[in-house]
């Protein structure tokens, strides 16, 4: 006997209970499963770390039992989608598919394709929302930051707290562990945690607590830590919404209004601060979406052939270990390698340094990064990591000084030395440049330079000269500009907003 056809409510990154329009919109139904799957391609890449999916995990066995409370099974499945689903379609029937819409990288692109096809072809609905700031078939970025505001304004998308459950035991996988997948162990002190609830805290403790002065602590690796939001890893895995987290801001920011300003928990001007960072991860996934490109190529073509070639294969393992003989950049990439996560300022340092001072291309160290980003979102990745080195055409360049950084934002070397041990005891007046420490000083605190520790392993002076050149003739060419042009009116931010624009 043919069993009542299903709505199928498939979650990919929008691992949460509230604010989710697919879930809202296919409980209006009985027969409603919800179904996840673990894609091998997409866990075999080299941007997959077993860190992923540790917190993918935690997130799923949450969520299965938020789910159970409710009625609803979570059925999770190893496979391609397509086939799942036509699996499924054939046990039990599929009369509708529902599920947030995607801006990822070109696989997740090709599988959605194949999903719209096999809905063609069966006469299947798939019902696809929004779940950020980003517009499908966008045609001009004029007026896109209101735009924004207007769509993370609306009403939260909430779902019913129980719902009639289908009776029916549908075939699941369960938890699958990394290892079923041949990923390795990992040895990383994984600092966040997964899930819905987490998110939550992490919300409250920013707004009530670490976001105090998270203006003036953003940059420095050493206050980021704890005072900036953390919550790129759950927007990125969508245990909350980017229009749950706007609404909070608006909420805190009707307090700070109200409050006089020694009394507000966080600062009218972090929280301003808090809310352009939050249109910019919309703003940069807009990128990815209008030109899939950008994962693989320069975003200006005219810097095709400059930087592809691998030419120093041991610059690249010395920088992807932190072993470049620079403390600042070997502190935070041993920081990441060890809690996969760094703050902004040192991931563009980061970068920086690769780019201009190594000359490495980008597309590899894009995917090193990508692999220890706990929060990977392909959208603001490829992106960012473009604009810092070099290739958009449209963003001055920006090299960043590893000693300044140093100096700037770990003058006391808290952060360097609980990374870089073999520093410990180097006096400050020697830690952003260690090789300048004279010989007898090396000896004395224990560290000789090229032993140790490792000489640089490039002069960031002559090499950032001999980029800004090379990179320079090719800016200013007549076909990089004329490219920049439209990469500016395709791309571009418009006029920038001078005050908050939250609706109260
Ligand atoms: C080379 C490079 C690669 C990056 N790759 C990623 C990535 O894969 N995933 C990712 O989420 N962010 C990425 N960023 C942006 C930024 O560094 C992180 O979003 C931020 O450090 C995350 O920490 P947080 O949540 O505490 O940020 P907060 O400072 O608290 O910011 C709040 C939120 O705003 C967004 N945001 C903050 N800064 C930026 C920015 N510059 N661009 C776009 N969105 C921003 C994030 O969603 C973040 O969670 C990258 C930056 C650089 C320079």
């Amino acid at each position: 006997m043919r069993k009542t056809p299903l709505h199928v409510v498939w979650l990919k990154k929008d691992l949460r209970l509230s604010d989710h329009a697919p879930l809202a919109a296919a409980l209006m139904h009985e027969n409603t499963i919800a179904l996840y799957v673990y894609e091998p391609d997409h866990i075999a890449a080299a941007e997959y770390d077993t860190s992923h999916h540790i917190f993918l995990n935690q997130c799923l066995i949450e969520l299965t039992e938020g789910l159970r409370q409710r009625g609803i099974q979570l059925i999770t499945r190893k496979g391609d989608i397509s086939e799942i689903l036509h699996d499924i379609n054939r046990s039990h029937g599929v009369c509708a598919l529902y599920s947030h819409r995607e801006t990822g990288h070109a696989r997740s692109f090709q599988r959605d394709t194949k999903v719209k096809l096999f809905c063609q072809e069966h006469g299947i609905p798939w019902h696809e929302f929004s779940q950020n700031g980003v517009i499908r078939r966008l045609k001009s970025r004029d007026g896109w930051a209101g735009r924004w505001t207007a769509r993370m304004s609306e009403p939260l998308a909430e779902i019913p707290t129980t719902c009639s459950p289908y009776r029916d035991r549908i075939k699941s996988d369960g938890i699958l562990d990394a290892d079923v997948f041949d990923k390795p162990g990992t040895t990383k002190k994984i600092l966040q945690a997964g899930g819905f609830q987490e998110a939550n805290k992490t919300i409250t403790s920013f707004f009530e607590s670490r976001g105090k002065s998270y203006a003036t602590e953003m940059s420095s690796p050493v206050t980021a830590g704890h005072s900036c939001s953390r919550l790129s890893t759950h927007l990125a895995f969508g245990t909350v919404s980017m229009r749950q987290v706007y609404h909070q801001l608006l909420h805190y920011l009707a307090l700070a209004e109200d409050s006089p300003p020694t009394a507000a928990i966080i600062t009218k001007k972090s929280l301003r601060a808090f809310e352009a960072r939050l249109r910019w991860h919309c703003h940069f996934m807009q990128k990815l979406e209008d030109d899939p490109r950008i994962e693989f190529s320069n975003m200006v073509t005219a810097y095709d052939g400059i930087r592809d070639e691998l030419i120093h294969p041991a610059h690249l393992e010395q920088w992807a270990t932190g072993q470049t003989g620079y403390p600042m950049v070997d502190a935070c990439m041993r920081a990441l390698l060890a809690t996969s996560w760094i703050n902004f300022r040192m991931r563009a340092m980061l970068v920086s340094f690769a780019s201009y001072d190594l000359w490495l291309p980008w597309q590899l160290t894009a995917r090193h990064l990508a692999k220890h980003f706990l929060d990977f979102e392909p959208g603001i990745h490829y992106s960012q990591v473009q604009m810092q080195s070099g290739t958009t055409g449209i963003n001055t360049i920006r090299i960043y000084n590893p000693t300044k950084q140093l100096t700037d934002h770990d003058p006391h070397g808290l952060f360097v030395r609980a990374y870089v041990p073999e520093l410990a005891a180097v006096p400050d007046d020697y830690l952003a440049e260690p090789w300048t420490m004279p010989k007898q000083i090396q000896q004395k605190v224990g560290c000789i330079i090229g032993k140790n520790y490792p000489e640089p392993i490039i002069d960031h002076s002559t090499a950032t000269k001999e980029a800004r050149l090379r990179l320079g003739s090719v800016r200013r060419s007549t076909v990089a500009r004329a490219e920049a042009k439209d990469i500016l009116a395709k791309h571009g931010s418009r006029k920038r907003p001078r005050k908050s624009q939250a609706r109260s």
